[in-house]
């Protein structure tokens, strides 16, 4: 049997939101491999092997789905939202950049998927329907005074803001100083919306000012979007208002 390795997007978390192309994958694969809490979303074939592991060992992940696929198996490795976006893909070509030469030739596919930014946006209107910038704000692999010089950039050149990884319990006081730097260069009436858990049934979307924005309203799986000046609400009779930005700027 020749091996092969298929990088899979799982989207937000519906099985709604996996694409035809990601099923087919996974159905198709010997071997299953991934962070344990997706592959419980799954539900595998009583003959397809489970490699379960927890979210502090990428690397290791990534080198034993090379390994598996090298020695013959049909590998899905899979990954949360879009496995490209801070997530899995890249983490596989770092572990074939240093490992072994022959992982190069292996076959390999990465199969795209409904990004957090993307699903959250949905959900609120249309906010990225200008320019947006992609921030993550986990200080794991990049020093905190990078990500605030790039937020601060984001928000001058007039972006909307996507934020992953806002908070979790070792990384508590990060959005909070996110915001601190953008109130320095935004209006207090700048809208950030804060959406967990999109697209499961534990869903849970806020909408606030930057002015009032709560950092405690965001947790591990939570996508914090912030507007940029041209972004509008539309109130509704009754919910959240739409949260959306003009495509164009006002004086085109
Ligand atoms: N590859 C993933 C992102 C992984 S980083 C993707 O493309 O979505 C993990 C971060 O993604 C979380 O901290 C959170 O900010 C965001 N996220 C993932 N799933 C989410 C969901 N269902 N709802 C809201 N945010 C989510």
């Amino acid at each position: 049997m020749t091996g092969a390795l298929a990088i899979v997007s799982l989207g937000p978390g519906a099985p709604g939101l996996i694409t035809p192309d990601a099923a087919k994958a996974l159905a198709e694969a010997t071997d299953l491999v991934g962070y344990g809490p997706y592959l419980a979303r799954l539900q595998p074939a009583p003959e397809q092997r489970l490699h379960a592991f927890d979210n502090r060992t990428e690397l290791a992940r990534a080198e034993l789905a090379l390994r598996l696929a090298a020695g013959g198996r049909r590998v899905a490795l899979v990954s949360s939202g879009d496995a490209g976006v801070f997530a899995m893909a890249a983490t596989t070509f770092e572990a074939m950049e240093k490992g072994e030469p022959s992982w190069r030739g292996l076959a390999l596919t990465v199969i795209p998927g409904i990004s957090a930014a993307l699903a959250a946006a949905a959900r609120l209107g249309a906010p990225l329907g200008g320019d947006f910038c992609v921030i993550s704000l986990s200080d794991y692999l990049k020093p905190w005074p990078v990500i605030a010089k790039r937020l601060r950039a984001a928000a001058e050149a007039g972006f909307v803001l996507a934020l992953y990884n806002p908070a979790s319990a070792a990384r508590p006081w990060q959005l909070g100083a996110a915001f601190a730097t953008l109130r320095e260069v935004l209006a207090g009436t700048t809208p950030v919306a804060f959406a967990t858990n999109v697209s499961l049934a534990e869903e849970r979307l806020t909408l606030a000012s930057l002015a009032t924005a709560d950092p405690a309203l965001a947790g591990m799986r939570t996508l914090v979007l912030i507007g940029a000046p041209t972004s509008r609400l539309i109130p509704r009779p009754a919910g959240l208002p739409w949260f959306y930005t003009p495509r164009g700027l006002p004086s085109l």
